[in-house]
C-alpha cells in the first residue's frame, strides 16, 4: 500500500526531537500559584476534519499550524501559570506544540503533544493510506505516551477507528478518535469538549481499544456509524452499549471493555488489502452489476443484505453469481442493511446466500466489516480456511459472539468473566448470556451437593433459580431429590415454583415423595410456602394411590407417621382405600382400615417432620 501524508509535531519541529524528550515523569512539586499532581503524557495526532477547519474560499476547510496555538489561548485546554512555575518546556525540552490540561478530578496533570498529518485532510479525502500513516505514527509513539487521541473528520470516522482497531495488534494503551460537528474556532462549538473529555479519557483511564468519542459518550471505534449530520450527537452504536458516559462523572463501563487476552508487544500491520468493497443489494439489481462488482481483483466484499442477512432466493442468476465468486476464492460477509440487529439465519431467502459460500457477518456494522476484510486479506501468510475462520471470529469486539439478554451489572463475577475472557467476549449483554446459558447447571450441581453459597451467588448475578436443564430440571428439583430442607427452603423463598415438570412430567414436588423426603412435603404444606395446597394434597394423594395400587404398606406408614391424612382423594377422585379394594391389596385395605379415626386426627395434629428414611 502506497504511503500519502507525513506527520510532524505541531507542523513546526522535528518529529525526532519531540519523541525523544517525552519520559512520564512522577509528581511535581509546584510553586504557589498551582496544584501538580501525577504528570500522563498523551499524543494527539491531527489528521483533520471540521474541528480545525477555518472558512476559505471554497468552503470550510483544514488549517495547517494553528490549533496548538488557538489551544494555548484556552484555559480549559492549556494551564498557563503550571507550565511555567515547573518549567515544562525546558524540564520535558518541548516545544509550543505541547500543552498541559489545568489539573484534573483524579489530580492527574495531563501534558498533550500536538502531530499533525501533512497536508491535513477533510475525510472524506482519506485513503487506507492514511490509515497506515496513523497506525506507524502510533507504534513510533507508543511506549513514550500514555494513551493517544486523533482528531480526524466525522466523514469517515468510522472507517478508520473500524481499521485502526484491527491494524493495532495487542493494543494495551487508549486510542481515541475525536472530531467536531463546529470548528474548535467558532464562538459555540463542541469540538472543545470533545477534545477535553477524549484527553481525559486517554490520559486517566487505561481502556485498551480503539475508541471513539463523542458527544459524551466513549464508544467501541468499530461499532459505530455516522448517523447525523446536523446534531453534535453525529454518531451511534446501535448494538453495543457506550464503554464510558461523560454525564457530572466520567463512568467506565468496564464490563463492556474489551481486552485482547495476551501479553504480546505493541505492533500494527499496515498491509491493508485494497481489493475489497461493498456491495448493497436492492430490488431489482441486475446480475450484470454482480458480476462486474465481484471481477477481480476484487478478493473480499461485504454484501450489504436485507433485514436479517436475507437475498432473493428467487433469483438464481445472482445467486449464481455469488456461488462463483466464492469458488474463486473471493470473501464475501454478510451484514446487514438495518442499523441495529444481526444477521442470523431465520430465513430461507437467508440460508440461501450461506449455500453459495457467503460468510454471516453477525452484527458488524458494515464499515468494521470492510475493515475487518481488509486486514484479514492483507495477511498473505493464511490460508483461505484461516482467514474465513478468523472473519467468523470475534477479533477486536467488532461482533456480539452470543445472543443478546439484559438484565443485571456482573463485574463482581470472577468465573464468568473468566470465561468470557476464555470465549473473546466482553460486553455485558454477552455476560449477561453466558450467565443465564450457565445458571442451570451451576444451580443445579448447586442444589445436588448443597452447596447454599453457591446458590445465594448466582442468585446475586441475576441468575433465574427456577431455571432449567436440558431436562427441564429445575434446582428444586434436584434438591427435593436430595432432602435437602435448608436448600428447598431457600429456593422456594426464592421464589422456585413446586410446580415445575421436567419432560418426565415430574415436578419437584412429585420427587419429593418419590424419595419419601416428608420434610420437604411438609415444608410444602406449611402456609405461604406454596400457593396451591389444593394441587399439592391431589398430588399427595395420587402418590398414596399409587402406593396402595403398588401393595407398598411400609410407604404408607410412612406416610401416616409424617402427619398425612391417607384418606385422600388423588387428581381423579380416588383414595388409597378405594384403590386397594378396587386392586385386591387386601393387606392394604386391612391397614387403612386399622388406622383409626383417632389414630388419623392425632397423626394430623402432630405434623411430624421425619428425616429421611434411609
Ligand atoms: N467533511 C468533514 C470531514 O469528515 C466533516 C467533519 O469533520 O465533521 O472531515
Amino acid at each position: 500500500m502506497a504511503e500519502s501524508g507525513r506527520l510532524s509535531p505541531g507542523g513546526s519541529r522535528e518529529l525526532g526531537r519531540a519523541l525523544s524528550a517525552t519520559e512520564p515523569s512522577p509528581a511535581l512539586e509546584t510553586g504557589q500559584g498551582c496544584r501538580a499532581g501525577a504528570e500522563v503524557r498523551v499524543l494527539v495526532v491531527n489528521t483533520g476534519g471540521t474541528i480545525g477547519m477555518m472558512p476559505q474560499s471554497e468552503g470550510l476547510a483544514p488549517e495547517a499550524n494553528k490549533l496548538a496555538g488557538a489551544l494555548a489561548k484556552i484555559p480549559i485546554l492549556h494551564d498557563v501559570t503550571y507550565a511555567k512555575e515547573t518549567k515544562l518546556y525546558d524540564r520535558l525540552a518541548l516545544g509550543d506544540d505541547t500543552l498541559v490540561l489545568p489539573l484534573s478530578k483524579e489530580n492527574k496533570r495531563i501534558i498533550y503533544t500536538i502531530m499533525e498529518l501533512s497536508p491535513l485532510l477533510d475525510s472524506a479525502n482519506m485513503t487506507p493510506a492514511d490509515w497506515g500513516t496513523i497506525a506507524k505514527c502510533l507504534q513510533a509513539n507508543y511506549e513514550q505516551h500514555d494513551g493517544f487521541v486523533i482528531l480526524h473528520g466525522t466523514d469517515t470516522m468510522a472507517y478508520t477507528a473500524s481499521a485502526l482497531s484491527f491494524m493495532c495488534e495487542n493494543l494495551g494503551k487508549t486510542i481515541i478518535l475525536t472530531g467536531s460537528q463546529v470548528p474548535i474556532y467558532e464562538l459555540r462549538n463542541d469540538g472543545r469538549s470533545n477534545l477535553l473529555v477524549s484527553l481525559l479519557i486517554a490520559g486517566q483511564f487505561v481502556i485498551p481499544e480503539v475508541c471513539l468519542y463523542f458527544y459524551n459518550k466513549l464508544y467501541r471505534g468499530n461499532r459505530v456509524t455516522k448517523v447525523d449530520t446536523e446534531s453534535f450527537k453525529a454518531f451511534s452504536s446501535p448494538n453495543l452499549p457506550p464503554l464510558a458516559n461523560a454525564e457530572v462523572d466520567i463512568t467506565i463501563n468496564w464490563e463492556t471493555v474489551w481486552r485482547s487476552n495476551t501479553t504480546k508487544k505493541f505492533e500494527v500491520h499496515t498491509n491493508m488489502n485494497s481489493n475489497v468493497g461493498l456491495l448493497r443489494i436492492f430490488p431489482g439489481i441486475t446480475t450484470a452489476a454482480v458480476k462486474a462488482f465481484l471481477q477481480s481483483p476484487m478478493e473480499g466484499v461485504v454484501l450489504e443484505t436485507y433485514g436479517s442477512g436475507n437475498a432473493p432466493n428467487n433469483r438464481p442468476d445472482l445467486l449464481e453469481e455469488l456461488k462463483q465468486a466464492t469458488d474463486r476464492n473471493v470473501v464475501i460477509l454478510n451484514c446487514t442493511q438495518c442499523l441495529r440487529g444481526s444477521v442470523s439465519l431465520v430465513y430461507a431467502t437467508g440460508k440461501t446466500l450461506l449455500d453459495a459460500g457467503v460468510i454471516p457477518g453477525a452484527d458488524m456494522t458494515p464499515e468494521a466489516a470492510l475493515a475487518k476484510l481488509s486486514y484479514i486479506l492483507g495477511k498473505p501468510q493464511l490460508s483461505l480456511a484461516e482467514k474465513r475462520k478468523m472473519l467468523s471470529e470475534n477479533l477486536r469486539g467488532e461482533r456480539t459472539v452470543v445472543p443478546i439478554g439484559t438484565r443485571i451489572t456482573l463485574k463482581d463475577s470472577k468465573f464468568i468473566q473468566g470465561i468470557a475472557k476464555y470465549l473473546y467476549i466482553s460486553c455485558k449483554e454477552e455476560l449477561e448470556a453466558i450467565r443465564d446459558a450457565l445458571t442451570p447447571a451451576l444451580a443445579c450441581a448447586a442444589a445436588k451437593t448443597g452447596d447454599l453459597d453457591a446458590l445465594k451467588a448466582l442468585q446475586n448475578l441475576g441468575g433465574n433459580l427456577s431455571s432449567e436443564d436440558y431436562d427441564g430440571r429445575t434446582p428444586l428439583h434436584i434438591a427435593s431429590c436430595e432432602g435437602n430442607l435448608e436448600i428447598v427452603t431457600y429456593l422456594l423463598e426464592s421464589g422456585a415454583t413446586v410446580y415445575a415438570k421436567d419432560r418426565f412430567g415430574a415436578t419437584p414436588l412429585m420427587n419429593a415423595i418419590r424419595f419419601r423426603y416428608y420434610n420437604i412435603l411438609g415444608l410444602a404444606r406449611s402456609p405461604g410456602k406454596c400457593s396451591s395446597q389444593q394441587t399439592i394434597f391431589s398430588l399427595k394423594g395420587t402418590a398414596l394411590c399409587i402406593l396402595a395400587l403398588k401393595g407398598d404398606i411400609d410407604g404408607l406408614r410412612a406416610w401416616h407417621l409424617a402427619g398425612v391424612d391417607l384418606d385422600q382423594h388423588s387428581y381423579d377422585g380416588n383414595t388409597p382405600l378405594r384403590v386397594a379394594k378396587i386392586m385386591g391389596r387386601t393387606e392394604v385395605a386391612a391397614f387403612l382400615k386399622s388406622l383409626t379415626k383417632n389414630d388419623l386426627q392425632k397423626s394430623s395434629a402432630t405434623r411430624v417432620i421425619l428425616k429421611t428414611p434411609n
